[in-house]
């Protein structure tokens, strides 16, 4: 799904985000059917999107959270992973989905895939509310997409902007 192509303002209404959310969520409960899927949560900025998505499940899964920093406040990223939080269940031979609020250059997400593959889960897959691929540095494999957006910056919805606005309801990228 595709959202302002070109180089208009990004705008993604709670209605258009509870929607597509309920969608994602629809496809990871056919998917794991059968199964008890965990999903990670990628702190700060994907807290939301977690929260609501695994309420869109309706199957028994686990839920635990890690953080991962290279942004800082700033708008570009220094290029650089730290883990900040760790995880607190292990997660060998279990179904995880490492549930992330963007994708812009691949590189956290590159980072923690490498990290979360080492610990053994019996699958590992991504799921990720926005994506500007014309940012990659690093192909990362997405299996359940929010939307795609133009190289913008935007905040909204567990997105910050310098640590504010991460509770607006929507996502925008207008000033
Ligand atoms: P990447 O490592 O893919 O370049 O960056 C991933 C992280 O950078 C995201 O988890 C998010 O924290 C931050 N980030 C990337 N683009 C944006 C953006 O447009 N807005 C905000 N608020 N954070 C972003």
């Amino acid at each position: 799904m595709s959202l302002a192509p070109g180089n208009g303002p990004v705008q993604i209404t709670q209605e258009q985000l509870q929607a597509r959310i309920s969608e994602l969520g629809h496809k990871i409960r056919a998917d794991y059917a059968g199964k008890e899927p965990h999903l990670i949560c990628v702190l700060n900025g994907a807290f939301l999107f977690h929260a609501d998505l695994v309420r869109t499940l309706h199957m028994p899964c686990t839920i635990d959270f890690l953080q991962a920093s290279s942004y800082g406040d700033a708008k570009q990223s220094s290029g650089e992973v730290k883990l900040v939080k760790d995880l607190q269940f292990p997660i060998s031979d279990r179904h995880v989905i490492l549930v992330e609020d963007i994708v812009d250059t691949g590189i956290t997400m590159n980072y923690l895939l490498h990290y979360l593959q080492g610990r053994g889960p019996a699958s590992l897959k991504v799921a990720a509310l926005l994506s500007k691929p014309s940012r990659r540095k690093v192909e990362v494999p997405v299996e359940y997409l929010g939307f795609t957006i133009p190289d913008a910056f935007v905040y909204g919805y567990g997105l910050d902007r310098a640590q504010f606005d991460r509770n607006l309801p929507f996502i925008t990228s207008q000033e």
